[in-house]
Parts: C-alpha cells; structure tokens; sequence
C-alpha cells in the first residue's frame, strides 16, 4: 500500500489562472514545472484506492495514476472507492462535479467529510444532485474518529484550525504512518501540531508561502497559512529521524522551482519538498 501525491499546488495550481508571473509562465510550457491541486490517494496492491481531496485536475491525476500498473488493473465501475474530504475551499472538493451523470455517473461512492463538509454539499447545487442521484453516498465524520473504509486501510481524522467559511477543516492520518495537513491557519494554533508530526514516519504539511516577502501590499492577518520559513523554525528538530515533507505550493511560492536557493535552504534544514507523483510506502 502506498500514498500517492496527485497535487502539490495550493488550490488554484502551477500555473494559476490568469497569473503572468515567470513560474506560470514557465508552467504553461513545461510539463515538469506544472503543479496539479492539492491531492493525494492511497493505492493498494489490489488497486483499491481511496482519494484525499478532489481537486479541479482529478481528470489530469487520473491520467497520471492510470499509468500505475495497479490503478490501470482496476476494472471498471468507479474511478475510486472511497473520497475523503478536508474541507470546501475550491483546491479540495470541485472535482467532485466529474462524479455527476454528465461525466463519470459514480455509483454510491462513499464519501467522508465532517457535518458541515456533508450540510454544504446536502444543501448546495450542483452537489445536491450528487447526493440525490446516489452518484455519492455521505459519510460524516467529525475530529478524533478513526474509519476503515477497507480492511488495512485505518484513517483517523482531526479537527485543524483554518478559516472555515463554509466547513471546518481536517487533517489524517493513514494507518498512523503518513499524517496529512494540506491547510492550516498556523501551527501554534494548533495543540497537536508537534506531537502529532512526532508520531508519524511521514508529514505532508502546508507549505503555500513561503515568506512575507511574497506578498508585497497583503494584509498578513488575512493570510490564513504558516509561513515556510516559521514552519522550519516551528518543527526543528522533528525533521530527524522521520520526513518532513512541505506541500500546497501557491504558485508565487519561490519553493515551487526546486534549484532556487529557498528550496535549497529547506533542503539543507533537513526538510523535503514534495514532487508531483511521488510515492510513499506505508
Ligand atoms: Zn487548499
Ligand atoms: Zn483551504
């Protein structure tokens, strides 16, 4: 069983709708410097897979898993068998419109995602169609519970402070091996934030600024995300002896280009930046 990253990018990608900065523009021409929505899946040897976040690129992130031999060797039916969400903002939950009846027409597939996550999608349109026409089956789940959508695959959820205009926000954990925090609005804000890193071989952790430098002109109040260079300060030390791993680019990240120097100053403090399609044993 393996956890794959479909998505690095914040919610809007490499490159970013309408941005004419140099790394969108570079994006736009090289494949290798595209940055998909913020995603990963959990694939095991049987080709069961369970999808953390639908990102607006789940067509993109399907192309690329089914390139897996495990994924291609799924026989029809639907594209997952689970879909865990964190939480309503538009990088985490919009490619659910492609399970509707215009497009993939899913079968009862089981979602999870808190009260307010499974509220939001009951009420609204287009998702209530979702809902009605069984495309999806609801499950809600709220902090500290522990599910198993399958036999071997545990997931334990929890409640992360982020500013939660239409939902409240989860962080997981798979079988206590690889902890998932795409979205945060601070670590000190959150109790658990160390000892949950601690306990866990593996941290995918939000990384969508990396200093207040990137945001000439912007209130910092308003920016609901730890900086990357107070969350090397913050987990220092943790980085020994498991991998700390940063994600959730936004695409004015200087991090997003692997050879520049701030991504050579995370990789020199020890910790990873994650890549596109990167694979994790669990
Ligand atoms: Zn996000
Ligand atoms: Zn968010």
């Amino acid at each position: 069983m393996r956890v794959i990253v479909l998505g690095t990018g914040q919610d809007g990608g490499l490159p970013q709708l309408g941005a004419r900065i140099a790394p969108d523009m570079q994006a736009r021409t090289d494949p290798l410097a595209v940055r998909l929505g913020p995603s990963i899946c959990v694939l095991d040897d049987d080709g069961r897979c369970l999808l953390v976040d639908a990102s607006p690129d789940i067509k993109e992130q399907e192309s690329r898993l089914l390139q897996l031999p495990a994924y291609a060797a799924r026989k029809g039916g639907n594209p997952f068998d689970a879909v865990l969400l964190t939480h309503a903002h538009m990088g985490h939950y919009l490619g659910l419109a492609h399970f509707g009846r215009e497009a993939a027409n899913t079968r009862d597939l089981p979602v999870y995602g808190t009260r307010a996550m499974a509220g939001f999608l009951r009420k609204h349109a287009p998702w209530e169609q979702l809902v009605s026409l069984r495309n999806i089956a609801l499950h809600e789940v709220s902090g500290g519970q522990v599910m198993e959508p399958w036999p071997g695959l545990r997931l334990r959820v929890f409640a992360v402070p982020h500013r939660g205009e239409y939902t409240d926000t989860l962080g997981v954990s798979i079988n206590e091996k690889l902890l998932y925090v795409p979205d945060i609005d601070g670590w000190p804000q959150w109790a658990n934030a160390r000892a949950e890193v601690e306990r866990h071989p593996v941290a995918l952790l939000d990384a969508t600024f990396y200093s207040p430098q990137e945001l000439p002109g912007r209130n910092l109040k308003e920016i609901s995300h730890p900086f990357v260079t107070d969350t090397l300060k913050f987990f220092d030390g943790l980085q020994q002896g498991r991998r700390i791993v940063l994600t959730h680019f936004n695409h004015s990240n200087p991090i997003c280009d692997p050879a520049s120097p701030q991504a050579r100053q995370v990789r020199d403090a020890g910790f990873e930046l994650a890549q596109e399609m990167q694979q994790f044993e669990l």
